[in-house]
Order: C-alpha cells, then structure tokens, then sequence
C-alpha cells in the first residue's frame, strides 16, 4: 500500500497556519497559497528521474543532469485545485496540466463530474493530481477513477489539508496511489468540512463568500 507523506518543513507550517487564521484575507490567502503550494511541489518532485547531458559552460564542456522522460502533468480538481496549481506551475513551468470539474451533491456529500480536459499520452507520463483538501475524499476517488481510465500508471495525489476520513476512503479505493499533504487534521463535521481545517477553500481563495 502506498503511504501518506506529512510534509512538515517549517516554512509549510509556518504559512499554512496563517493560511488557516479566519482574518487572512483573500488577497494574503492566494498568495500563501502560491508560497506552500511551490514548496510542496519541490518535495512532491524529488523522486523525478534525471539524465545527463553534454553541454558547454564559458569555461568547459560537462556532463550535467535534465530531468527525464516527458513532462510532468498537473491535473487540478476544479476549482480550488486551481491555485495549487497556479504556485506548482511557477516552480515547472513547461508541465503539461489538465482539469476536472467535480462537485459535492450537499445532501448526499456524492461527487458529480461536470468537466474533464486531460493532456495526451498520459500513459507515458508522471502526474500530480491536486486539491487543497482531501475530505470526504469521494472527489479524489471519483478523479483518480479517471485518470486510471486514461491509463495514468505514475500519479500522485497532492492535497494541503487532509482529513482521516479521506485517507481512510482513498487508501480503501486506491491503496496505489501515494498521498501528500501539509498537514492531517482530526475529523470532518457534519458538512463535510476538515476540523479544524480553513473553511471553505475555494471560498476563500475567490473570495466568493
Ligand atoms: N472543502 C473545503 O473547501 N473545505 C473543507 O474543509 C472540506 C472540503
């Protein structure tokens, strides 16, 4: 079964607890945000497989390490996945990046697909599918199920928060899949929602509430 990965480098920590303080505002949240999300990715990434390649400096020519094989793809859960995404992608810049659309059913807590644009040749390829938060974790299960449809062999699952009750029903569905996140927080409330968690991610990062 593949594990759960704490990302717990102090500067994660450090934003990730100004991110969650109900005064940060949507300005400061998006930009912590982008910060954790760049960190994150330097982590999720260290595994990335290298080459060498001839080149020149001024001074001589050397064998010097690019990554290999083709690029990464970033796959966002819309739409908070979305500012993940913006940060992941200041630190690579050339990843290839698909969406889905899903949303929660608020009665039932189900996920429906509304939206699924995903790059070519992704069985060739390593993808990080990211959401802020690993909840219920029926929006995770219901994307992975989709990216094992397009025959993604390499993925990891990326997520700041993440709940025990999300882990528990990502690692029964997809005992596969590696899971990163910031931080594990102790349970859902009635409404789905992380505790203690930030609220409403997608809320706050749009400032639609
Ligand atoms: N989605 C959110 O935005 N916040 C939660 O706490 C759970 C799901």
């Amino acid at each position: 079964m593949a594990g759960v990965t704490v990302i717990d480098h102090p500067l994660i920590q450090h934003k990730l607890t100004l991110l969650r303080k109900k005064e940060t505002g949507t300005g400061q949240f998006r930009v912590l945000l982008r910060e954790i999300s760049m960190l994150l990715a330097y982590e999720v990434t260290r595994d990335m497989p290298l080459k060498k390649v001839r080149i020149q400096t001024p001074l001589a020519d050397m064998d010097s390490p690019v990554l290999e094989g083709k690029k990464l793809v970033l796959v966002s859960i819309l739409r908070a996945g979305n500012a993940i995404l913006e940060g992941m992608l200041e630190l690579v810049p050339s990843a290839r990046v698909g969406h889905i659309g899903l949303y929660r059913e608020p009665d039932t807590l189900q996920v429906v697909e509304y939206y699924l644009k995903l790059p070519d040749d992704l069985p060739n390829r390593e993808v990080l599918l990211v959401d802020p938060m690993l909840a219920t974790g029926n929006s995770a299960v219901a994307a992975v199920n989709r990216l094992k449809d397009a025959e993604v062999r390499k993925l990891k699952y990326v997520c700041l928060l993440a709940a025990p009750e999300g882990i528990e029903n990502m690692q029964n569905k997809h005992p596969d899949i590696p899971i990163f996140t910031a931080a594990i927080d102790e349970r859902l409330d009635e409404h789905g929602y992380i505790l203690p968690g930030l609220g409403d991610a997608g809320d706050r990062i749009f400032g639609t509430k």
